[in-house]
């Protein structure tokens, strides 16, 4: 977590910008006296002063989505579907000013933060279909005169807390369906890169989402317990690391609330001797280098078995000194900056500890770092990883993709299957019974078949298994609509209109 601290002058621009809270539909300037800088990576300095929300903070924000909540679960589905529409319609209308805000604070490439946002989109579109979601079962006639029938109620007040890698992706994963749904929001963004979260309120607001159904309060762990801990909020969303993950499940569990975690992951992308190499080489590239492997379902380690090692080590070797590593705003980058220079120098530090552990250095990316001020480091390829080194066993979300050499199917499933993790992998090959036996063995949340990132579209539900999620259901998708409402069954007994006391026209049987 970023430490609340004054950086040094050279690394501040002369104007930092205020990044304030939004409560009640209004920009709210902190009150804590605390805040944390938040900088562009791609220059290192310092371009805002985050607030830090106190308790009381919190307690206003949770307060106001309380208040609205009555109202807008009341509200019909056909007008929620309606703001929902325009919702989708602004954000769609306005995602290069959403992009290039991303791309100031988070550092990634403007064709990859366009992509966040259209892929944070197709969650709000799939929200829009709200009054078929809800819809409910019916049976009539379960007993003589008697029907049971389930509906869906929104829970109340959610609260979501998210990571810095996806500013607004990870957000719209939440707030989307949870106020379609019919509950009240308070987001509590990463303090790293929060401004495009009060883009999306403005937006929102625009939309006509009522004032106090969408809230975000910045900061840190004070206002992520006040949240995890407050007696007013119902349930939980969260997306980080596991072991922030483990805690807000264990705290917001203690305090009788609904908890979704998605945490960490170490995605294991299996090739085997029979898949086309060319093809596995770019899928490797692509998803262990995009976006600076600061995403949860990038590739970090490729599991080559038998023959495919040599060909495809060389293969990804060859391509690397082609991905041009810069400043996101230039169209000709291919990959940005990390988030902080802390950062950076943990994610170097794996690469200058490997020959130590064993492994080999095929590219030192520390070699080919752009000069500058900058947070960047460029890909690293380690090889003859194993299992018992730091860099296998740690998460290293960062340009390193390390390759493990096994000689059979079986050693790289069981390699996967042991693994702490469970959130996304993939397996190359052109034999679709092997494909299919994969998927049916391997023990993570989301599969790929030739395809290195298998995030699932908006109509499924995005979440992983074993470390990478704390609680029972995934997120958006189905899952969502499930965790945002809760379930509720009606048995009703009508008499037979012939049996009543007054005459209604039928003909009477007593
Ligand atoms: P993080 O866990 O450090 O922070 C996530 C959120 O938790 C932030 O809002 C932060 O302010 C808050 N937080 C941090 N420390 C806290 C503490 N001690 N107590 C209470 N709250 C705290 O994660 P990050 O560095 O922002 O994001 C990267 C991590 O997120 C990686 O581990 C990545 O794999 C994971 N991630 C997972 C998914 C997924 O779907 N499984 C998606 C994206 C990112």
């Amino acid at each position: 977590m970023t430490e609340v601290a004054t950086p040094p002058a050279e690394q501040r621009d002369e104007q930092i910008a205020p990044i304030n809270h939004w409560i009640a539909g209004r920009r709210v300037a902190g009150r804590s006296g605390r805040t944390g800088p938040v900088y562009n990576p791609a220059t290192g300095r310092q371009t805002g002063a985050v607030d830090f929300a106190s308790g009381e903070e919190v307690d206003e924000a949770v307060a106001a989505a309380k208040a609205v909540f009555p109202s807008w679960r009341a509200t019909s589905l056909s007008r929620r579907a309606e703001i929902l529409f325009r919702v989708r319609a602004l954000f769609h209308e306005h995602r290069e000013e959403i992009a290039r805000i991303l791309t100031a604070e988070h550092g990634k490439v403007l064709s990859d933060a366009l992509g966040e946002v259209a892929r944070g989109l197709e969650v709000v579109e799939f929200a829009c279909g709200i009054p078929h979601l809800l819809k409910g079962e019916y049976t009539e006639q379960a007993s003589t005169g008697v029907d049971v029938y389930s509906i869906r109620q929104p829970v109340g007040v959610v609260g979501g807390i998210t990571p810095f890698n996806f500013p607004t992706m990870v957000p719209m994963w939440m707030f989307a369906p949870a106020i379609a749904c019919g509950n009240a929001f308070v987001l509590k963004p990463s303090e790293k890169d929060p401004s495009a979260s009060l883009y999306l309120a403005e937006l929102l607001q625009e939309a006509g989402v009522p004032d106090g159904v969408f809230n975000v309060v910045h900061g840190d762990k004070v206002a992520v317990d006040a949240l995890l801990e407050h007696p007013d909020v119902s349930a939980i969303s969260f997306v980080g690391s596991t072991p922030v993950a483990r805690y807000i499940y264990t705290t917001a569990t203690s305090h009788g609330k609904r908890c979704q975690a998605l945490a960490g992951a170490k995605n294991h992308m299996v090739v085997l001797p029979d898949a086309d190499i060319e093809m596995a080489a770019d899928a490797a590239v692509s998803a262990g280098y995009g976006s600076a492997g600061e995403r949860c379902m990038a590739i970090s380690m490729v599991v080559a078995v038998g023959a495919a090692a040599e060909p495809l080590v060389e293969a990804i070797k060859e391509r690397i000194p082609k991905i041009k590593v810069g400043d996101g705003l230039d169209p000709d980058v291919e990959m940005g900056p990390l988030i902080t220079r802390e950062h950076r120098d943990r994610v170097a530090s794996f690469v200058e500890h490997a020959p130590a552990e064993g492994a080999s250095v095929v590219v030192d990316g520390r070699e080919s770092t752009p000069d500058g001020d900058g947070f960047f480091l460029a890909p690293s390829l380690l090889d003859n990883v194993t299992p018992q080194m730091e860099c296998y066993l740690e998460e290293i979300f960062g340009p390193v993709l390390g390759v493990t050499r096994v000689d059979t199917y079986d050693e790289a499933l069981k390699l996967v299957n042991e693994n702490s993790y469970g959130n996304g992998t993939a397996i190359f090959t052109r034999d679709g019974g092997v494909a299919r036996r994969f998927q049916f063995e391997v023990e993570a949340g989301m599969v790929g078949v030739n395809v290195p990132i298998p995030v699932p579209v908006a109509y499924y539900s995005f979440g992983g298994w074993k470390n990478s999620l704390f609680g029972d259901t995934h997120m958006y998708g189905p899952e969502g609509i499930a965790f945002y409402t809760r379930g509720k069954v009606v048995t009703s007994r009508w008499p037979d209109p012939a049996t009543s006391q007054v005459d209604l026209g039928f003909p009477q049987t007593r």
